[in-house]
């Protein structure tokens, strides 16, 4: 066992996962599993998550203390934040025009969108949240939930112009440290940092390198020694999460993806379109990496995405393949992954695409022109706010319906999905992430 390779071994109990929630739910096991199997892939979330914040702190000083130009930090800064845009903004046009053209939601019976058309007219004309009539069946998120959710997507949107750069600025540190949300705010403090070392004395500087290098270190190693633990985690998570979808009804998983098939479809369609075409030609082009030597490399951090739904505690893996694997330097793992894993993401911005016009399908409502770039927009602006953990990607979608006019409770209705989809998107984002940082590393070595 030992002489497989580590993804092999993650697969392997992410299929054991699979097959136990079949198996506990058959013998009407899954509260059993929930309750004894479930709580290690909750262990395991927390301890990645533990080690990512120290983790990114640590690393973006030690990148950004060894670039020590401010210009050439500059330079990478610019070219990272480009290369994330372009992905995310061609990633949407590939869900928008995938939706357009298989249209998942004409799909659904006449009379069933008619009626759901009459509702739309209702709520545009009350403008206040559907009383959920004409969902489908499996909705199940209760209206405080979905107001509640409402809520925290408004916060991003009632905000000045200015406000995510305000919100990048912590006014407190410590604060921040112990707040996992608050990565955008440790990356701004740990660049701060890097460069303040850069600009005081360097015999000062010196021992505050030789120390975050040390504690780099101390973190890089924490995630070698919980992946040791990643297959059996991962056989806990998969088999947890089956199993709350399913409990011991089977035939329930099935019942709620035959409403809303298609559109899964189109979602894992297009994120596999991301994942099996774009980023491979991109990493060709740009680095010369083969289809085999890419995948090989990042298979451990793309499996650990599926299996958590969260880039943020991805991250420390996803930094450990990209440097050990693709051999990135250091300085740029350090500086790109930790942003990328907080603004770049690809698979949400395309599932957000997807769900928007997808919804109105349904609801007999056209999108013109303007409202489908109003989304490209949307999408990719809320890709960038939403939180690297599971579930982000759906609450910011409230944003992107609010904005072209469709009713943000319509959430509910792809609520039973979103989980599976999760998973998927988020090996999107991971995937996408280092794509970019090999782009970018590789545009430095030529330079
Ligand atoms: N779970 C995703 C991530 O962590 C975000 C989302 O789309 O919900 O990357």
């Amino acid at each position: 066992m030992n002489s497989l390779s580590l993804h092999w071994r993650i697969i392997i109990g992410m299929i054991l996962g699979v097959f136990w929630s079949i198996i506990s739910s058959l013998l009407g096991l899954s509260q059993f599993t929930i309750n004894w199997i479930s709580p290690f892939g909750d262990i395991f979330i927390n301890l990645l998550k533990l080690i990512a914040i120290p983790l990114v702190l640590f690393s973006v000083i030690k990148g950004i203390s060894s670039i020590s130009n401010i210009s050439l930090l500059g330079r990478i800064g610019l070219k990272t934040l480009f290369a994330y845009l372009m992905t995310t903004v061609l990633s949407v046009s590939i869900g928008l025009l995938l939706v357009n053209c298989i249209k998942p939601g004409s799909q659904i019976s006449l009379e069933q969108r008619q009626a759901n058309h009459l509702v739309y007219q209702k709520w545009s004309a009350d403008e206040l949240l559907s009383d959920g009539s004409g969902f489908l069946p499996g909705d199940n998120l209760s209206k405080e939930k979905i107001k509640q959710m409402k809520i925290d997507a408004d916060k991003h949107k009632n905000n000045s112009p200015l406000q995510f750069i305000v919100d990048l600025v912590p006014s407190n540190i410590f604060l921040s440290l112990t707040d996992n949300k608050s990565m955008l705010k440790i990356i701004f403090f740990a660049i701060f940092f890097g460069i303040t070392i850069v600009l005081i004395s360097k015999k000062e500087a010196v021992p505050v390198i030789a120390m975050v290098d040390a504690l780099n270190s101390v973190f890089l190693k924490m995630v070698d020694v919980v992946m040791l633990g990643a297959p059996f985690f991962v056989f806990a998570l998969l088999s947890g999460v089956i199993s709350k979808l399913a409990g011991d009804d089977l035939s329930g998983v099935l019942e709620i993806f035959k409403g809303l098939g298609v559109y899964s479809l189109v979602v894992f369609f297009g994120l596999a379109t991301m994942v099996f075409l774009i980023y491979p030609i991109l990493m060709y082009l740009f680095t010369g990496k083969t289809y085999k030597d890419f995948f090989q490399s990042i298979a451990s951090a793309q499996m650990l995405a599926f299996s958590t739904s969260s880039s943020a505690a991805t991250l420390p893996v996803t930094m450990d393949c990209v440097h050990s694997n693709l051999g990135v330097s250091k300085r740029v793992t350090g500086f790109v992954l930790p942003i990328g894993a907080t603004v770049n993401m690809d698979g949400t911005s395309l599932y957000q695409a997807v769900a928007v016009v997808f919804l109105a399908q349904m609801h007999m409502v056209d999108l013109n022109l303007t409202q489908q770039l109003t989304i490209v927009f949307t999408a990719t602006m809320a890709s960038i706010g939403s939180a690297a953990v599971p579930s982000a990607g759906l609450i910011m979608l409230i944003i992107v319906l609010d904005a072209v006019g469709l009713n943000p409770a319509w959430i509910s209705i792809i609520f039973p999905v979103d989980r599976i989809l999760d998973m998927c998107r988020t090996v999107v984002n991971v995937t996408g992430d280092a794509t970019v940082s090999s782009i970018v590393d590789q545009s430095e070595k030529n330079t």
